[in-house]
């Protein structure tokens, strides 16, 4: 039973054990990541790759350890092609600014999907603004599903790179990315897959998608906040400049030139979050030794049973059907706003998220101030549903169309 091995359930939230739906903001973490973290900095810390002393070297080697994990969860051909960042925000910003301003001009295009969160639109807007090209968005369906014979329609020369997410975080639409990026590439465009909501569900396999970049946060696969993973075609991490400039990133400076670092220190200026990525291996581990698939078809049963129940509550309504979903009921109740339901599930000691899911672009496009969202991860089970139709009840009585 994997809920054991989270202390956060340990705890009363509103004289009410936590019930824990939002897991598509951040996923809880397990004693092994916890553990490991305190480990690192009670036995291990020190500054990766100056020192010659033994603590440092075994810093560096802790923190190069989880990159080589990262690499395998990827199935990445090399770990060189593994960059260390902040998060899937700043990885999206390394790629829109360091090959998006030195790629793209004046008539360019980029698509992102109507579906992506704001960190996948708004890099490519300021990015776009420097050098006079075009952010396009690709239209989704009545069931939020990308529109893949409206991506067909503006897919053309112009067109330099496609950005979309795996798994949306707003509706839990599972994104045909493999089909998407083969679009792009068949005209001459690049691929990056947002993946941050997609590694709290299954392993990745980069080089079976056939993108191009692929980045995740940390903290959305049971790791802690702070770091994240940029993957990308190694050929193309070469050919990029630098993002940051600082330490660690180069190899010889001077003030008449300065040479840069090999792959992937290129890209990770100044003193690393060690920490996090010992516990991001760390997560890496814990879930090897987890049958994956089995707790994504234990999620799916969660959602169906949820969908089930709450077609039957009168006035509360799915946002979007799509046919591959992940673990996501995102849902309006009539007469009641988002933020009103939160709250009284809150009371109830029941986490969920409400409001514009950094999704506005979809939020408009829908006519919706927001919605109230539930996500499920692999420790949730069919007492927090249960628990999640009693309170909607409850707020359905208070509020709800009778
Ligand atoms: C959470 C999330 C992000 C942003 O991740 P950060 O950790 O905040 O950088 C981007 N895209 C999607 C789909 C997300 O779910």
């Amino acid at each position: 039973m994997v809920r054991a091995d989270f202390p956060i359930f340990g705890e009363m939230i509103n004289g009410q054990p936590l019930v824990y739906l939002d897991n598509a903001a951040t996923t809880q973490k397990p004693n092994a990541v916890i553990d490991a973290i305190a480990n690192y900095y009670r036995h291990d810390n020190a500054n990766v790759h100056r020192g010659v002393h033994t603590l440092s070297d075994r810093a560096t080697r802790h923190f190069e350890d989880a990159r080589e994990r990262v690499s395998s969860f990827l199935n990445s051909p090399s770990s060189r092609q593994i960059i260390w960042t902040r998060g899937t925000t700043e990885a999206i910003n390394l790629v829109a600014y360091s090959w998006g301003v030195n790629n793209l001009k004046a008539g360019d295009r980029i698509l992102v999907s109507w579906l992506e969160h704001h960190s996948d639109i708004v890099p490519w807007q300021l990015a776009a603004e420097r050098v006079g090209a075009e952010v396009v968005p690709i239209p989704v369906t009545s069931n939020a599903e990308i529109d893949l014979n409206a991506l067909d329609g503006l897919l053309d020369e112009r067109v330099k790179l496609v950005a979309v997410n795996h798994v949306s975080n707003a509706i839990g639409t599972v994104n045909p990315v493999e089909e998407i990026c083969a679009k792009a590439r068949a005209v001459g465009a690049l691929s990056l897959v947002d993946g941050a909501q997609a590694v709290g569900h299954w392993d990745v396999d980069v080089q079976a998608l056939g993108c191009d970049f692929y980045c995740f946060s940390g903290h959305k696969l049971f790791a802690p906040t702070g770091v994240g993973v940029l993957w990308g075609r190694e050929d193309l991490l070469e050919a990029m400049p630098p993002f940051l400039g600082g330490g660690e990133m180069i190899e010889t400076v001077s003030f008449e030139g300065t040479s840069f670092n090999t792959l992937p220190f290129k890209f990770e200026a100044g003193t690393p979050n060690i920490a996090g990525a010992v516990g991001l291996g760390a997560a890496i581990d814990y879930l090897s030794l987890i049958d994956r698939s089995a707790a994504a078809a234990h999620e799916s049963a969660l959602l169906a049973a949820t969908l089930e129940a709450a077609s039957e509550i009168p006035g509360v309504h799915r946002i979007g059907a799509p046919k591959q979903s992940a673990g996501i009921f995102s849902f309006v109740m009539e007469g009641c706003h988002p933020s009103d339901v939160g709250m009284l599930l809150d009371e109830q000691g029941i986490a969920v998220r409400t409001g514009h899911h950094c999704t506005q672009p979809l939020m408009s496009h829908f006519e919706l101030p927001g919605t109230v969202r539930a996500s499920f991860s692999m420790y949730n089970t069919l007492d927090d549903v249960d628990k999640l139709i009693a309170g909607l009840k409850k707020a359905q009585s208070l509020f709800g169309p009778r």
